[in-house]
């Protein structure tokens, strides 16, 4: 409607000077519909959220069944709510024994911005190691350990005492010393361009850490729940992490997000003060209701072969004049063109094709794709074939 695409433009805080500007009537699976119209295959997941596709059924039917009980009710922590409790006792009997303790959020950049707060108190330290090209989220915590002056530049001072080391550098993990309290990373950069870290080295910063005491965080918010092959990346990096952050895909398209360690650095967020870390809606009862149809879901299914399948396709078809690579793990991928103006290009005319892509953040010439986990070959292999006569069309 005319009125409200004028609303969006006058009304709606923009974040560019450019937004996608899809007026979106409905979305089902793969598709997202909008209110021309016209239907677009979401190779992207809405940026890594939808892995059911949109509006999965079994979803939809949590989330409804929960708001005929309730709503909010009180804040994070104090009443026992069914859909907080079933879904926090799924979510770790998928975990190894030391991650038994979740603290639910309502975003990704909520939940690193808590570990952050939780490896701090537990090893009273106050420095931070990060890694250049990150990404973490957009709240100052959060700010303060993205690998990316241009975004953090504006908003200085942050916070003090954090370091940045080279992403996949052996050397640069002696920063990491006795007054470290924590070390975060992506073990997949995402938004860097889709940088997958090398096991060797992941078990190296594991190692260093343990020698000094310093506590792992994996923002495992975009690679969560499949995305990469694995119900976590972790798992295929054989290297556990003191704290996992999650969000994203984790809701079912629901805002959630959690942090998730042991039981013993929990206990510092219930003393000296009590109550020091407590949040209104965090673990909403409709979310984590969605939640856990969502990952009750993808744990029946074999996703695991779905995700590798989304890769292998990718590398055996995308390929030619004008194409680096594709990389990354599983559905989380990246294409890699020549440069960023072919990629504007293709981006703009798959576009126009139907086919939703995006960049990722620190990078413009790199194409994500991240499509639902759901995706049948078939439309995966029409997909790839806009993206291919996109390339050809401007090489
Ligand atoms: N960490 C990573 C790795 C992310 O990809 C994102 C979002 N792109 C965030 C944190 C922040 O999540 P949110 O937008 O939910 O705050």
């Amino acid at each position: 409607m005319k009125q409200d695409k004028d609303s969006f433009y006058r009304h709606i805080a923009q974040t560019s000077d450019e937004p996608m500007g899809l007026e979106v009537d409905r979305a089902s699976g793969c598709y997202l519909f909008t209110t021309d119209g016209k239907k677009y295959v979401d190779l992207i997941s809405g940026i890594a959220v939808s892995s059911l596709g949109h509006r999965h059924p079994n979803v939809i039917r949590a989330i409804k069944e929960q708001l005929d009980q309730h709503l909010h009710v009180m804040v994070y922590g104090e009443y026992i709510q069914k859909p907080q409790s079933r879904f926090a006792d799924l979510l770790t009997r998928q975990l190894p024994d030391s991650l038994d303790r979740v603290y639910f959020v309502n975003s990704g950049t909520e939940s690193v911005e808590g570990a952050l707060k939780l490896a701090k108190k537990y090893t009273g330290r106050t420095k931070l190691v990060a890694f250049e090209n990150s990404y973490h989220g957009d709240t100052h915590g959060s700010l303060s350990v993205t690998g990316r002056n241009v975004y953090r530049d504006p908003y200085e001072p942050l916070l003090p005492d954090v370091h940045f080391a080279a992403f996949n550098s052996k050397e640069s993990l002696s920063i990491i010393d006795d007054s470290t309290a924590a070390v975060i990373l992506e073990p997949i950069q995402g938004e860097g361009g889709v940088i997958p870290s090398q096991k060797a080295w992941l078990k190296e910063v594991r190692k260093r850490c343990d020698e000094h005491g310093a506590l792992l965080i994996f923002d495992e918010i975009q690679t969560g729940f499949f995305r990469t092959g694995t119900l976590f990346a972790f798992e295929y990096y054989d290297v556990v992490p003191d704290i996992l952050c999650l969000a994203k895909a984790m809701g079912g398209g629901m805002p959630l997000g959690a942090f998730v360690s042991s039981s013993e650095i929990f206990e510092v967020f219930k003393k000296d003060p009590p109550l020091n870390h407590v949040t209104t809606f965090g673990g909403h009862p409709v979310c984590c209701a969605a939640a856990h149809a969502n990952l009750e879901t993808l744990l029946s299914g074999d996703f695991s072969s779905k995700a590798y399948s989304i890769a292998e396709m990718a590398c055996h078809m995308l390929w030619g004049d004008g194409i680096v690579e594709v990389r990354g793990r599983g559905a989380m991928l990246g294409l890699q063109l020549r440069d960023a103006v072919l990629t504007q290009k293709v981006v703009e005319e798959c576009f126009k094709n139907g086919l939703i892509l995006g960049w990722t953040l620190h990078s413009d010439s790199l194409i994500r794709i991240a499509p639902p986990l759901i995706i049948e070959p078939d439309l995966l292999e029409e997909a790839f074939d806009i993206i291919l006569s996109a390339v050809r069309k401007f090489v």
